[in-house]
């Protein structure tokens, strides 16, 4: 049996290779154009089991040959973070469009079981939280570039159910919430990095906003382990699942424990969204997943509390220091 993760050189990627290193005896394919993924993520494995080829999902081609070379597929390359879809629009559409494709209809025709990851993105602006899957969705206008990254990712929801709709292809979508944890870069604007970074330096904790936005952050060997249990769960085939932590935390609380779990002495500031983002940008107020139907699916539930998630990154952060500078 073979594995192939495309974004398996990613966050979230590599974690999911080392979940099924761990708990089967598959080889692993690690599909990757190392745009924001890195090798380091992969560097800690010694295990003859993995096979890593650089490509690029918009090239059906490769995609084909890998998709070819597996069982199961965990299609989880894409164009991610705010200000990365902002700043290169074009090329982020182009992977986060015609990559899925490329990837679903690989595996329709070997009928491979395929899991493809979504976003809360899809549920845009909506005030009614928690959010449930089969709930409305609100998109801002085209003429707002992050509204892109949401609306490919809702069209790749669109293509995976209409394979499994039409050509049985066994496939699953899961819906991240702000997924966090080791190895998470924050280069592309994602909050605990960076403040975890900028703590750790000293720097002020620049919180975009008041601050009073919230969002719920899952640890990724929690979101994984979901990942994991719904693509080898046939009831879950051909349906969407929210993938997150339930319980919500405003982004100055955030500040404030990052603050106390490393002993700063750095102080929080407050940027306003517009400054960094430009003039038309829209940030939702809160987010937060229903996952009754995770729960009802897989009997899953979340191990690790925000503070776990914080000390997680927090030790890896320090550990690569040292390893830096040994
Ligand atoms: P990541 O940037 O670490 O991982 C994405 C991986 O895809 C990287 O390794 C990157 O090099 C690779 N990639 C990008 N474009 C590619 C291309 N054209 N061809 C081949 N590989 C390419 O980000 P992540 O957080 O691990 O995200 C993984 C998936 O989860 C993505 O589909 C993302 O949209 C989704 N997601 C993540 C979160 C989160 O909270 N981290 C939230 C919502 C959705």
């Amino acid at each position: 049996m073979t594995t192939l993760v495309t974004g398996g050189a990613g966050f979230i990627g590599s974690h999911l290779v080392d979940y099924v290193l761990a708990e089967t005896a598959d080889d692993v394919i690690v599909f990757d154009d190392f745009s924001t993924g890195r090798s380091g993520n992969l560097d800690h494995l010694d295990d003859d089991r993995v096979q890593v080829r650089e490509g690029d999902v918009r090239d059906a081609e490769s995609v084909r040959a890998a998709v070819e070379d597996a069982t199961v597929v965990y299609h989880l390359a894409a164009a991610v973070g705010v200000q990365n879809v902002v700043e290169n629009p074009l090329s982020s559409l182009r992977t986060n469009l015609a990559g899925t494709e490329n990837v679903l209809d690989a595996a329709a025709e070997t009928g491979t079981p395929t899991f493809v990851a979504s976003s809360s993105e899809v549920y845009g602006k909506s005030p009614d939280v928690p959010f449930s899957e089969d709930d409305d969705r609100v998109i801002g206008p085209t003429s707002t570039t992050r509204w892109g990254y949401a609306t490919a990712k809702a069209a790749d929801e669109f293509l995976a159910l209409a394979y499994h709709e039409e050509v049985d292809l066994p496939v699953v979508v899961g819906r991240f919430f702000n997924i966090v944890g080791p190895r998470q870069s924050g280069r592309y604007g994602m909050v605990i990095p960076t403040f975890v970074e900028q703590a750790l330096a000293g720097d002020p904790l620049t919180v975009y906003g008041d601050g009073t936005q919230t969002r719920s952050f899952t640890h990724v060997e929690d979101a994984v382990r979901a990942v994991y249990e719904l693509t080898n769960t046939t009831s879950a085939h051909g349906d969407v699942f929210n993938v997150g932590e339930p319980e919500p935390t405003s982004i100055n609380d955030l500040a404030r424990r990052v603050v106390d779990l490393t002993g700063s002495d750095a102080e929080i500031t407050h940027v306003p969204f517009e400054e960094v983002y430009g003039p038309d940008f829209e940030e939702p107020d809160r987010r937060e997943p229903d996952v009754t139907k995770l729960r009802e699916t897989i009997g899953w539930a979340p191990e690790a509390d925000l503070d776990r998630i914080l000390r997680d990154v927090i030790e890896a952060r320090s550990e690569r220091e040292v390893r830096i500078d040994a």
